[in-house]
């Protein structure tokens, strides 16, 4: 098939993707070719992408950096910014040591890879983001999947497993379901069966659990049970780049073996100063989860009241399953007429058929903004 044939037939089957150019600062309300629009797709969770206290973070830390990071972290490229954050890190999760990656897709592939091969098997929830899935293709373990957070299913897999090593591999947040893993089985079965445990908790670092603390902070679990941590910084944190936390050993471990941190330039120093300013407002500011969970709750009753039916989740990520992808992109441009941007998620990032309008809530998000989102849903829906 040629590549414009393979596009025409992307078109057909309503999987075409197409980027929105915005010409303003990531927000709750952006313009978008020219005009305003209410923003509900953005990661964006505490409003801290454009806080005026991250901003001159960033700016204070190019003036003092420069913009490039010159190189990557184990030639010239690692600063006094990258190492001050990846303390506060540690700090931050509870954990011995945090190590920068330059993406949270990176930190993924890069650790994975590292830590299992060929000989071993990784165990993934079907549902686990791209970049879980890819990271065990890549470490060229055998690969097993079980249904989404069915630890039965889990459990006959490890039973079956004759592998010298394993990896069980899971969103703590599911990314295009917003519902949390069940951790506490999880780290009991990865006991039972000498597994290791790593956890991407990209959507839930400074939404759930005491100051934002996360999956691991909401479930009580220390790091000899969640032995590694993934955060991602492009989402809560509201700056770009990705970590892991966990023991002395595996740092230095990761530093040592993991290709996507070695071979790959440093962050922007400015980003890591930034970020550590996100990271103290994250930390303090629990009004901005408590703002969350009054619109969370209120989204729901609305949405409820609309006939929409809505996934089992607590968290910001409040998807609403549509099904067929065509309708998705149908409704999804319904809105934006009406000045509401939610994007259609469509396959292979869900799975066919479930095509779905995933809406997300900030914490700066306004009442009258939520109000604004429930009409225009009632219109949209079933127009
Ligand atoms: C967004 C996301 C990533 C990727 O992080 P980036 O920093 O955007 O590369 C990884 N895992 C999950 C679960 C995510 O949602």
């Amino acid at each position: 098939m040629s590549l414009k044939e393979a596009l025409e037939q992307r078109r057909k089957e309503g999987l075409y993707r197409t980027r929105k150019v915005i010409q303003t600062a990531q927000s709750t309300e952006v313009e978008v070719g020219g005009r305003k629009v209410i923003n509900f797709c953005s990661n964006d969770y505490l409003g801290l992408a454009n806080h005026p206290d991250v901003i001159a973070a960033f700016q204070q830390g190019a003036a003092r950096y420069g913009v490039g990071s010159g190189s990557a972290h184990l030639v010239c490229g690692h600063s006094e910014a990258h190492h001050t954050l990846e303390e506060a890190l540690a700090k931050f999760t509870g954990r011995d040591r945090a190590l920068l990656f330059s993406t949270g897709y990176m930190a993924n592939m890069g650790a994975i890879s590292a830590l299992i091969g060929r000989s071993g098997e990784v165990f993934e929830d079907r549902l686990n983001h791209a970049s879980l899935l890819d990271g065990g293709w890549l470490s060229t373990a055998k690969f097993s999947r079980y249904r989404h957070a069915d630890m039965a299913s889990l459990e006959s897999l490890l039973k079956k497993s004759t592998a010298d090593e394993k990896l069980l591999v899971s969103d703590g947040v599911f990314s295009m379901d917003g519902d949390i893993a069940p951790l506490p089985e999880m780290v009991a079965l990865c006991e039972q069966y000498g597994v290791q445990l790593l956890i991407d908790d990209a959507h839930g670092f400074g939404v759930l659990g005491e100051q934002g603390g996360g999956c691991a902070s909401y479930y009580s679990l220390s790091q000899k049970e969640i032995p590694v941590l993934v955060g991602t910084l492009g989402k809560a944190f509201g700056t770009f780049g990705a970590f892991v936390a966990g023991s002395e050993e595996l740092i230095e471990y990761l530093i040592q073996k993991s290709r996507s941190y070695i071979y790959t330039t440093a962050l922007p120093p400015a980003v890591a100063e930034a970020t550590l300013t996100s990271l103290k407002i994250l930390q303090e500011e629990d009004w901005r989860r408590e703002r969350l969970k009054k619109l969370i709750g209120r989204f729901r009753i609305g949405a409820e009241r609309l006939g929409i039916k809505l996934m089992t989740s607590e968290t910001p990520i409040q998807p609403i399953l549509i099904g067929e992808s065509d309708k998705a992109t149908v409704v999804s441009e319904r809105l934006l007429k009406r000045g509401i941007w939610i994007s259609a998620i469509r396959p292979p990032t869900v799975p066919k058929g479930s095509a779905r309008l995933r809406v997300t809530l900030s914490a700066e998000h306004s009442d009258d903004q939520l109000d604004r989102l429930l009409d225009a849903l009632a219109g949209a829906m079933y127009g």
